[in-house]
């Protein structure tokens, strides 16, 4: 203060507003505050860019600890879980951008734990996207009793770390790269779908058609429900969600029972498989799959591989 005002003294200009300015000492403060929250907008602002945030999952193909920061329980058995990104070498808190996953759209993380004296290994996909949640990634999952991961991760307390690493698994979504995907998921399959719609929907140029059809036991199961009508929203008629539950309440206007080839039928492109580049996306329980390869087999579509490539035109996560 005392340089500016020096400086404007020496050219002439008239410098009282600074003597008053400095009599009050509750204006400097708020001229600081001001100037942080100023400071603070630059560095948020440019984290939504994400030009230099570290993208720490590529930095080693060793694990990452990432800190259980956050547990919010969705269902009786699902929570969302949120966690930290370690922060790479070098990071000085408030100043460096906080860092990011680093994960492209379509691929997952896999998180590892020790259980019962065996390295056990299970993939899951972040439902948020690089930099959403600045220094931090969201997994919703599910607990299955008898299940290994998601049994451990439902035991974690705050403030205890998991072994994340990744990214892995070929599929990549870019925009534009199908004209119409179909995606078919069940239960906690939806994640890599979400990803891959909030993607596509909040990029103005992807003109993708986006269609969804997602299976469930019960209305209760249906994970990322209201975010999903959000995205439905805003695609305004780009993307189409039809759920089907196996057991529906009364009054369900969506699918009942298992996902039939007339549902495929429905919200396939016109021309199904015959359209150049269109692809069909699976993710859910082996079963529900194996099913899904019949139906879209007599539908015409080619028989998908034991391991998806991302040029196949029936990918299964
Ligand atoms: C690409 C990809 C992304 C995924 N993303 C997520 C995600 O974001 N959130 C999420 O919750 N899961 C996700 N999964 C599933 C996840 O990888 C695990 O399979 C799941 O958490 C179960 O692992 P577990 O170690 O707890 O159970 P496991 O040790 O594999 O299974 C033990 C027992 O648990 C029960 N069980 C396990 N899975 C199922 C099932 N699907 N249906 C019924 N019973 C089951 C069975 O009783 C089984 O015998 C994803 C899978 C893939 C392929």
């Amino acid at each position: 203060m005392k340089l500016i005002r020096d400086v404007l003294g020496l050219a002439g200009i008239d410098v009282s507003v600074f003597e008053l300015i400095e009599s009050h000492l509750y204006i400097k403060v708020g001229i600081l505050v001001v100037a942080l929250s100023l400071g603070l907008s630059l560095v948020f602002a440019s984290q939504k860019n994400l030009p230099n945030a570290v993208a720490v999952l590529p930095t080693s193909s060793d694990f990452h600890h990432a800190k259980l920061v956050q547990k919010v329980h969705l269902s009786h058995n699902t929570a969302l879980y949120r966690f930290q990104i370690p922060h790479p070498v070098g990071h000085m808190p408030g100043l460096s951008p906080e860092p990011i996953l680093g994960l492209p759209i379509g691929q997952h993380i896999s998180l590892t734990a020790e259980i019962n004296g065996k390295e056990i290994q299970r993939k899951y996909t972040p439902t948020t996207l690089d930099g959403e949640d600045p220094g931090h990634f969201h997994l919703v999952v599910k607990t299955y009793d008898q299940g290994n991961i998601s049994k451990y991760l439902s035991l974690l307390t705050l403030g205890q770390t998991v072994k994340v690493k990744g990214p892995s698994g070929r599929f990549k979504y870019d925009k534009n790269l199908a004209p119409h995907l179909l995606m078919i998921a069940g239960g906690t399959g939806i994640t890599p779908m979400y990803q891959i719609i909030k993607a596509s929907v909040q990029d103005p140029e992807d003109k993708t058609q986006l269609r969804l059809i997602y299976a469930n036991v019960n209305q209760d199961d249906i994970l990322l429900r209201d975010e999903l009508k959000g995205l439905e929203r805003k695609a305004a008629g780009r993307l189409k969600v039809h759920y089907v539950l196996n057991n529906p309440p009364e009054k369900w206007t969506g699918g009942t029972g298992f996902v039939t080839s007339d549902m495929i039928e429905q919200y396939m492109p016109e021309g199904g498989p015959k359209v150049e580049k269109s692809k069909v996306l699976l993710c859910g329980p082996p079963p529900m799959i194996e099913a899904m390869k019949r139906n879209l087999v007599g539908l015409g579509y080619p028989a998908p591989k034991a391991l998806s490539k991302l040029e196949d035109q029936v990918f299964n996560f």
